[in-house]
């Protein structure tokens, strides 16, 4: 199987999957990349402790900060990101949370696109608050109005590459000419697509973050983030960015962006954001994720065929209004689609009933198969309605602003037989 998306020291992405890394275990030769389940590591002496706490050298210390399990999974998407480094979170909001911390001053701003994922309309609208972060949200098609909202507290733009759930694709390029304008990051959130089927990098993304609970874990069996630095950024163009512009006081005012360059940003992220508010992965997590990347072209190839061939099928439905996933010819983001996403787009999409809500509640109820819960990525398809579940704290408008109206149906098409999922949703559909 060859695949010209990514290359890492001429490796293509399936190989990268399966051996980005990780080696044979040093200690020991074990093939697999062992889950070193410890909380800490022994110093060779008091110099290399010194060296490693004055980030003189880079080594284990405490697993809160590094562990040799989550090093193997950074390191593999970091490579398939195209990437110079990533951090590994204990989930996705804890990513977004280190990304927010690395770049905000209290009293900061950043732009989100209004169509995200609910919980991060709910972490940047209501719970950034807190810190004195204010989000600023834009229509993600209206790159004027995302422009407009820039001003001398503007810190990032923030974007879904694929948008969770209505089946959105961002013009990551357009966005990232007004985040360079600006001389602010443009970070995307990759989690629908995977590195996989999108490359933010090559269009512009500085920063891109994953709930790898999703596609990259892949088995719906642990949650888990990471953040990547595409370090593609110049943090020193401007003091716009304290932590990592200014002498910092945790590290004897070291300048971490002058001392770490390409991978300034990953470094502040753990050695300040996650050494100090804690949200670290376990390795057992890191290891599965792990083991689950080994298989993510396999599987991407398999939900992206399925997707498309339950979209066509619901689309011929009577019961069914509309169907948005930009793999159809008739979503409005088809050409997006085949621009940022040109191998599939995704297995996550929506489709309307005809019935409205009380249609929605009856089909997640009675329907076999598929299972209703809050999660989307696995191997197993998922239903969920989402205006009766992941995006009822949300007001009528901004409910139907992220594309999770009362009719909607959320999908996340898994890798079983396709026409096992299809006639499961024909009969779903048959008692309403
Ligand atoms: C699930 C999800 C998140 C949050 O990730 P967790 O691992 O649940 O914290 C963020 N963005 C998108 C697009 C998601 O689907």
């Amino acid at each position: 199987m060859s695949d010209d998306m990514t290359e890492n020291n001429n490796q293509k992405f399936s190989t990268i999957a399966v051996h980005g890394g990780a080696a044979p275990d040093p200690g020991t030769n074990a093939r697999a990349t062992p889950i070193y389940q410890t909380t800490s590591f022994v110093f060779d002496d008091v110099d290399q402790a010194a060296a490693l706490f004055n980030l003189e050298a880079f080594g284990n210390i405490y697993t809160r900060i590094v562990n040799p399990t989550q090093s193997v999974l950074e390191e593999r998407i970091a490579a398939l990101e195209g990437g110079t480094a990533a951090l590994a979170t204990a989930s996705g909001h804890a990513a977004q949370l280190l990304v927010m911390h690395t770049l905000m001053e209290c009293g900061d701003e950043f732009i989100a696109a209004n169509q995200l994922y609910g919980g991060s309309l709910n972490q940047f609208g209501q719970s950034f608050k807190k810190f004195g972060w204010t989000a600023r949200f834009a229509n993600v098609q209206d790159i004027d109005a995302i422009a407009g909202l820039v001003n001398e507290r503007t810190k990032a733009i923030f974007v879904e590459s694929i948008a969770n759930p209505g089946g959105v694709i961002t013009d990551i390029e357009a966005i990232s000419q007004v985040a360079k304008k600006a001389g602010i990051p443009l970070v995307v959130d990759n989690t629908l697509a995977t590195p996989y089927l999108c490359q933010p990098r090559q269009f512009g993304a500085d920063i891109i973050v994953h709930s790898m609970t999703k596609f990259l874990g892949g088995h719906g069996n642990s949650i888990g983030g990471v953040l990547v630095d595409c370090g593609t950024f110049d943090w020193m163009a401007s003091d716009k960015f304290k932590t990592l512009s200014a002498p910092c006081e945790s590290y004897h005012g070291m300048v971490l962006g002058e001392a770490f360059g390409p991978m300034a940003f990953a470094i502040a992220a753990r050695v300040l954001g996650l050494r100090d508010l804690g949200p670290c992965i376990s390795p057992f997590n890191a290891f599965l994720i792990a083991s689950g990347v080994e298989t993510l072209p396999l599987r991407m190839r398999a939900h992206t065929e399925n997707a498309l061939a339950v979209a066509k099928a619901l689309e011929q439905h009577e019961k069914v209004a509309w169907v948005s996933y930009a793999g159809l010819e008739s979503s409005p983001y088809h050409s997006l689609a085949q621009r940022y996403c040109p191998k599939g787009a995704g297995a996550v999409f929506t489709f309307g009933l005809k019935g409205g809500y009380d249609a929605g509640v009856k089909l997640v109820n009675n329907i076999q198969l598929l299972s209703h819960l809050a999660n989307v990525g696995d191997t197993k398809s998922l239903i969920i309605h989402p205006a009766s579940t992941t995006h009822r704290q949300l007001s009528d408008e901004a409910r139907a602003i992220a594309g999770a109206g009362d009719d909607v149906v959320r999908l996340s098409v898994g890798i079983e037989d396709s026409g096992d999922i299809i006639d499961a949703l024909t009969a779903g559909l048959a008692q309403l």
